[in-house]
């Protein structure tokens, strides 16, 4: 019953429903006989072509006017086309991408075909339907994409390669340059020691900073090589309990803090996606630093957390020397140092590293202070680090 009422409502009216279903659908339809030529096109098929009804009837799917491309921009092959292979294999082809020329507009429009062959009682093909979609503009979407993708993928290449430059010359600056470095020393302290009663009090004062500076330049080596180790490694990451990291420093550092009577004050810590070496070592430095530049008080070290929309914001404060207005920044550059060796001793790479660590984990640092009334350490690890 309900079948009939479907068909009469089909085939009712002067034009017939079905054609007019047809021509308001917003999907081409090209219908082929058997000699591959079109029989019959719809309104969207004409608009999509930009070609009329006449000009379609009986055109052929391998004509040139066509100008078929496959999705990598080759042609074409004439026996590859969808109408003719459902017309030799009798079976439908599905979610064919091709490029087509519009000569109307003279440009090129991108369809997903399909075609369904029909056949007849005697099951001969007597016609191929070929129906297909506009993806004009997703495929001008997804054509950027993939070329944004490969524009990251050669910018990775680059940096890769960067990398690997920067890494063998923090081999050669570690390796080669100590070596001449440990025979200056050696030879400047011969020489004090062999012609001591010959050199005057200035000569050997004069050796001694050299001797220091030939140090010096060990430290700092040894210190670039530390500050390149540490690099980043998604795989390292994992969901873990900051306050148990923070309690591992303590314990690791527990000679120093008891040396200086530190008094420690944890506040609550969250659990946070890092990589818990990293974040080790980024506790450690502004541990040790809080009371390495401590006043002449007890240190008293506050560790708390605020939970913000996006990230966990830590904080490490105490009451020491405080730092000078204006070197708030330079502080978190690699060998920036605000004192003198004889002060405080130190290459100016804690920070660095600080600074390397938190950006690893696509947070921030910074710092707020105020000179003999201590520092805080604000530092950012985004809550969605998953890394990817
Ligand atoms: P280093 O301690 O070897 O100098 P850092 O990179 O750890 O290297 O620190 C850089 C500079 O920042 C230090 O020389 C010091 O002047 C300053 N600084 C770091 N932490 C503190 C702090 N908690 N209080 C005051 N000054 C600090």
């Amino acid at each position: 019953m309900l079948q009939e009422s479907i068909s009469n409502y089909a085939y009712s009216g002067t034009e017939g429903r079905v054609r007019k279903l047809i021509n308001s659908l917003h999907v081409g339809i090209l219908v082929f006989n058997s000699q591959e030529e079109v029989l019959f096109s719809n309104k969207f098929a004409h608009a999509m072509l930009g070609l009329s009804e006449k000009q379609l009837r009986k055109k052929v799917p391998y004509h040139p006017d066509w100008s078929v491309i496959y999705e990598d921009g080759t042609p074409f092959s004439c026996e590859m086309n969808p109408v003719l292979v459902s017309l030799k294999t009798q079976k439908p082809v599905t979610n064919l991408i091709v490029g087509v020329n519009r000569p109307l507009t003279n440009d090129r429009a991108w369809l997903l075909v399909n075609t369904e062959p029909i056949f007849t009682d005697s099951g001969e093909v007597s016609e191929i339907v070929c129906s297909f979609s506009d993806i004009t503009e997703r495929k001008a979407v997804e054509d950027k994409l993939t070329s944004l993708y490969q524009s990251l993928e050669s910018r990775a290449f680059d940096l890769a390669c960067s990398n690997a430059d920067l890494e063998r010359f923090v081999y050669v600056a570690t390796h080669d340059l100590q070596e001449p470095l440990r025979l200056i020393t050696s030879f400047l302290q011969l020489l004090k020691k062999k012609y001591d009663c010959q050199l005057d009090d200035q000569a050997i004062e004069y050796i001694n900073y050299a001797v220091d500076g030939s140090k010096r330049i060990k430290n700092l080596i040894l210190d670039l090589l530390e500050y390149s180790k540490f690099s980043i490694d998604r795989d390292g990451f994992k969901v873990l309990d900051s306050a148990k990291v923070l309690a591992d420093v303590q314990t690791n550092l527990f000679t120093l803090l008891k040396q200086n009577n530190a008094i420690i004050d944890v506040k609550p810590l969250p659990v946070v996606y890092a990589d818990p070496s990293l974040l080790h070592q980024l506790f450690k430095n502004l541990l040790t630093n809080a009371v390495k530049y401590r006043s002449e008080s007890t240190p008293r070290i506050i560790i708390d957390c605020a939970e913000q929309a996006d990230n966990y914001l830590f904080s490490v404060s105490d009451n020491g020397i405080g730092i000078e207005p204006g070197y708030s920044e330079k502080i978190f550059d690699l060998f920036q140092r605000l004192h003198k060796d004889q002060t405080f001793e130190g290459t100016g790479v804690g920070l660095a590293i600080c600074e390397k660590i938190v950006r690893l984990h696509r947070g921030s640092i910074w710092v707020e202070s105020e000179p003999g009334e201590g520092s805080t350490f604000y530092f950012t690890i985004p809550k969605n680090n998953n890394g990817k």
